[in-house]
């Protein structure tokens, strides 16, 4: 409820009394709340989109570097992803992404800022987390992914990735984008060296 006071007063300034007005806003205060919430999701999947996880990100990204704690980053593309449409269909790619992030979201940590950065390719943000067992954690995601097909319309899907793991150096310099793009560039090697693996900056 919005509620607001105001005096009823006399011509000569003396207070005769008080009106109260009060207003049901559930539905204002709802609907704001959806805005908000539909500005941070990526709108196929649910998780966060690339804006919320940069802002996010760097909140995290300054707050390590402060206090000197480890923050790994894995870079995530799905492998041949053209052929899934070609093969099945646009709608069940569709189908595809969504089920393979709620099972992600499972094998990931509730501290753990994880987003849709791309089309096919997401990017996971590990606190406390040093390089190795980020690719630990890594390997782990690309074993259960492969080893998981998606059934969809009738389809079983079987779908690979390849990640790049970077972490944080402690440096003043250093930079979430900085971060990103070092993971990235440990993507790319996984993809020249025939994809389905995991490669670290
Ligand atoms: P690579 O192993 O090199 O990553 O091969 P790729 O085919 O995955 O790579 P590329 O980046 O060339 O293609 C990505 C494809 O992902 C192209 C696009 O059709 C598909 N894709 C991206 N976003 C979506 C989406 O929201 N829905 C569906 N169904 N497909 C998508
Ligand atoms: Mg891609
Ligand atoms: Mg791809």
């Amino acid at each position: 409820f919005d509620i607001r006071i105001s005096p009823i007063k006399h011509k000569n300034n003396r207070q005769l009394g008080r009106t109260i007005t009060i207003r049901d806003i559930t539905e204002t205060v709802q609907l704001r709340q959806e805005i908000e919430q539909l500005a941070v999701t990526d709108p196929l999947t649910g998780i966060y989109n690339r804006r919320h996880f940069m802002k996010q990100g760097e909140q995290l990204f300054t707050h390590t570097t402060r206090c000197k704690h480890s923050l790994s980053l894995l870079m995530i593309d799905l492998d041949y992803f053209k052929r899934v449409n070609d093969q099945y269909g646009h709608i069940v790619g569709d189908e595809v992404l969504k089920h393979f992030t709620r099972n992600l979201q499972n094998l990931i940590r509730s501290v753990d800022i994880f987003a849709r950065y791309g089309g096919e390719e997401f990017i996971i943000l590990l606190p406390e987390t040093k390089k190795l067992d980020a690719c630990r954690i890594a390997e782990r995601i690309r074993k259960n992914v492969e080893m998981s097909p998606i059934q969809c319309e009738g389809f079983q899907v079987k779908i690979t990735l390849s990640a790049g793991v970077a972490e944080r150096v402690n440096d003043e310099q250093s930079t979430l984008s900085g971060l990103i793009n070092s993971a990235d560039n440990a993507l790319y090697k996984a993809k020249a060296k025939g994809r389905n693996r995991i490669e670290q900056s």
